[in-house]
């Protein structure tokens, strides 16, 4: 009888081996991909391609699976706190293995495949970590790490017999060199650096995340905002994002939602939205905002502004924001 395994998958090397490692065994391995909301967007697709096309190159079933609204509260409290930033790894992988073991049980498969390699990052991939992530999950002795197995306590595939310890890798830290030995070795090519890419991991990102955590406006619709151009704590309850360039503006336009503040210089300039309460004094200072990064006058700046998606109406902005005066409207690590 063939043994069914489903794996985390995704476009790098490593869970690609631990795809290659186990169909080595006779095992049919079955692949599951996040697609999360806190990816790189341009980087994004790419990945998401690139999953596709190895997942049809190791001629394995892909699934892909959204995470949305219910990871959100991962982020807004995770277990086992955040990595260096604002990511909550651990969380997050026990997350995943959550969701993989849905998917195990309705395929009837044996056990979970893992790609992860001991010590390789920081937060989710010590031994500790793995042994929490295990238990957390539900899933004691059913992850099969192939590429580091032998520097782990035997799982219950390798127990009961349904795959080959001696097989199995001890491969530990953050040197690729025997992963690339390996991809010669099945004929993987083209393979990227592994994983990267989480928006979490980066500080000022993880800063914007915060404020939005902290004014109760963490959503979907607003991360997907703040992914884009230059954001601006006006206050509390109101945020504004000025795109950087024509594209970002494009995009932040396809983004602008009932409500929102749209702001356009009447010269060459950036676009900005603004969310949250439209309270006067935001909507001044928002104005004074993208005044202060459209060239052009001074004084008496001509703004045009609409709240979508109502009609377009002028506005004058008597004096541009300065520069002291902008800095107050940034997110920083002492104000939140
Ligand atoms: S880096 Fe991001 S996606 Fe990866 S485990 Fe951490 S929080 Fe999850």
């Amino acid at each position: 009888m063939t043994i069914k395994a489903v794996v985390l998958f995704s476009e790098g090397l490593d869970s690609s081996l631990a795809v290659k490692l186990m169909q080595e065994q006779g095992v049919e391995v079955v692949a599951i991909n996040f697609i999360m909301p806190f990816s790189h967007e341009n980087k994004h697709k790419k990945k998401k391609n690139i999953t596709i096309q190895r997942a049809e190159e190791l001629k394995i079933k892909l699934k892909l699976y959204k995470a949305e609204k219910e990871y959100l509260q991962i982020v807004k409290n995770p277990r086992y706190g955040y990595g260096k930033n604002l990511n909550p790894c651990i969380a997050c992988r026990i997350w995943m293995l959550e969701k993989a073991k849905e998917l195990m049980k309705e395929l009837d498969a044996g056990f979970i495949v893992s790609g992860e390699v001991l010590g390789q990052r920081p937060m989710s991939q010590k031994r500790y970590a793995l042994k929490i992530i295990e238990k957390e999950s539900g899933l004691e002795g059913l992850i099969v790490r192939p590429l580091s197995a032998k520097l782990l306590d035997p799982s219950i595939p390798e127990k009961e017999g349904w795959i080959e310890r001696e097989k199995l890798f001890d491969i530990s830290g953050r040197s690729r060199t025997r992963q690339f030995a390996l991809a010669k070795r099945f004929k993987i090519t083209n393979y990227d650096n592994p994983a990267g890419g989480c928006l979490l991991t980066e500080s000022y990102f993880s800063l914007k995340t915060k404020d939005l955590i902290k004014s109760n406006m963490f959503n979907m619709n607003n991360i997907h905002l703040i992914k884009k151009g230059r954001y601006f704590s006006v206050s509390n309850s109101f945020k504004l994002v000025v795109g950087r360039d024509k594209q970002e503006n494009e995009e932040l336009m396809a983004l602008a939602g009932e409500g929102d503040l749209i702001l356009k210089s009447e010269v060459k300039g950036p676009i900005a939205i603004g969310r949250g309460e439209l309270e006067d004094e935001y909507i001044r200072t928002a104005l004074e905002i993208i005044a202060y990064y459209c060239k052009g006058q001074e004084n008496n700046f001509k703004v045009k502004f609409s709240i979508f998606p109502g009609e377009e109406k002028d506005a004058v902005v008597k004096d541009k924001m300065t520069k002291e005066r902008l800095s107050k409207y940034r997110v920083k690590s002492s104000n939140i």
